[in-house]
């Protein structure tokens, strides 16, 4: 049975959470491949509004099992709270519907505390981390210096590889940045608290996902960010700390071998960026206000207000390219109705040179945009489900997207709730 990605092309924020949820039903076992609490999906359905920062968008569905992946990087407390935001609105969250990797690495307050410590030192030179510690966590996984989840398990060797890891992270805590150190006990009563209540979710993934895939089950991979944030990829070094591209969705799940046929690339009708870094097509002003408002666009996890201005179809094209993505979603068109005419970025000029091609990262800070303007459709889309009754300008905007990205769209969303989607398009 046919396996698939739903993943950003762009900086994240496209909406993949929505398109998540709208497919789950397709799918037996919905997987998180990377990524960590720092970004959040945004969710509204029968339960309520949601913004989900590491549970996999498919535990709504009672039928849906829910993975949390060996490449996800895992705070349990901030899991905790999330499963009891769930479970308090009527969500049931079992072993059953939930299995967290046991090769997933743990997030501890010392790498938040890293993270914030780092950031307040760069200054204005910072990388405007959610300051979640993500980045010091993976670094850590690459140092070969974490507690994976599985370890909860046996609790004697956890006590032992902490009390090592310990000692190494109070040297920088105390001598690089001055700040306070942490008793051992004081983290394990911490973990006790919270990764005790994770015990019973702790598996194997990739046995289960083997087990899952030999009984013709599908598989939904869910990703975080988008393709501009990956740590190979995207706009260095102003990316996450993970990769994710749908190419890394079996690795970070526990099933390496596995194929990804099918590949839903999430983009916005319009470009969002939170955080530092380059942001060719950005609006600042009124014309910034505007869409930001019209579009809600306020991080999921932060509420920082997002950078926002028209597409940027030389970002969104090479983002699709990366994640090879067999057929485009194309979320927030309803946003752009109030506009009488929509610029697209269609090419960058660099130095006096016209380009089409997504340059190299230390190139974007020179990048200027060349629009070419759309007419606007200016009226209400959000109750349309059939591409033929999109106004005509619209059905034009969604055609020349198409082109310019050269991949299909196979979805336009037209509203945050679950039915406002026009399929087949
Ligand atoms: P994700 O991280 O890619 O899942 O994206 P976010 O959840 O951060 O951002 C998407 C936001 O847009 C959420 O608040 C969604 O509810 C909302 N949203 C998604 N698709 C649409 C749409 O087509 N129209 C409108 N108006 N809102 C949408």
């Amino acid at each position: 049975m046919a396996n698939c990605a739903i993943v950003g092309v762009n900086w994240g924020d496209e909406g993949k959470g929505r398109m998540v949820d709208l497919v789950a039903e397709h799918y037996d076992v919905v997987a998180r491949y990377q990524g960590g609490n720092n970004a959040g999906h945004t969710v509204i359905n029968e339960y309520g509004k949601f913004a989900l920062h590491l549970l996999p968008s498919g535990i709504f569905r009672p039928d849906v099992l829910s993975v949390l992946g060996n490449g996800v990087v895992i705070d349990p407390e901030a899991l905790c709270a999330e499963m009891d935001a769930l479970t308090s609105a009527g969500v049931s969250i079992t072993p059953e519907n939930l299995c967290i990797s046991d090769r997933a690495v743990l997030v501890f307050p010392y790498h938040r505390d890293l993270d914030a410590l780092e950031e307040a030192r760069l200054k204005d030179a910072c990388y405007g981390s959610t300051k979640r510690g993500i980045a010091p966590v993976y670094s850590d996984k690459y140092q070969k210096k974490t507690i994976m989840a599985g370890e909860l398990l046996y609790p004697a060797y956890l006590k032992e590889h902490l009390r090592g890891i310990l000692e190494w992270k109070n040297l920088t805590l105390t001598k690089v940045y001055g700040a306070k150190p942490y008793a051992l006990d004081e983290l394990l009563d911490w973990l006790e608290t919270y990764g005790g209540r994770l015990r019973p979710f702790i598996r194997d993934t990739g046995a289960v996902l083997r087990a899952a895939t030999a009984a013709d089950k599908r598989i939904l991979f869910e990703a975080q960010l988008g393709a501009l944030r990956d740590i190979d990829y995207g706009i260095f070094p102003y990316t996450s700390s993970s990769s994710p591209l749908a190419s890394y969705a079996p690795v970070g799940c526990g099933m390496p071998e596995a194929k990804v046929d099918t590949v839903i690339g999430v983009a916005k009708a319009y470009s969002t960026c939170v955080g530092e870094g380059p942001f060719v097509t950005e609006w600042f002003g009124e014309d910034a206000e505007k869409l930001r408002e019209a579009g809600g666009e306020y991080g999921a996890a932060t509420g920082r207000p997002r950078r926002v201005g028209p597409l940027d179809l030389v970002a969104t094209r090479y983002g699709a390219k990366v994640q090879g993505a067999s057929c485009i979603a194309l979320t927030k068109l309803d946003i752009l109705s109030y506009m009488e005419s929509i610029p697209v970025c269609t090419r960058y000029e660099i130095d006096g040179r016209e380009t089409t091609e997504f340059p190299f990262p230390a190139l974007l800070s020179h990048a200027k945009p060349v629009y070419e303007t759309l007419p606007g459709w200016q009226c209400d889309v959000s109750g349309v489900r059939r591409f033929a009754d999109l106004p005509q300008n619209a059905q034009r905007y969604v055609k020349y997207i198409e082109n310019a990205v050269g991949c299909p769209i196979r979805y336009i969303s037209v509203g945050a709730e679950r039915q406002a989607i026009i399929e087949e398009v």
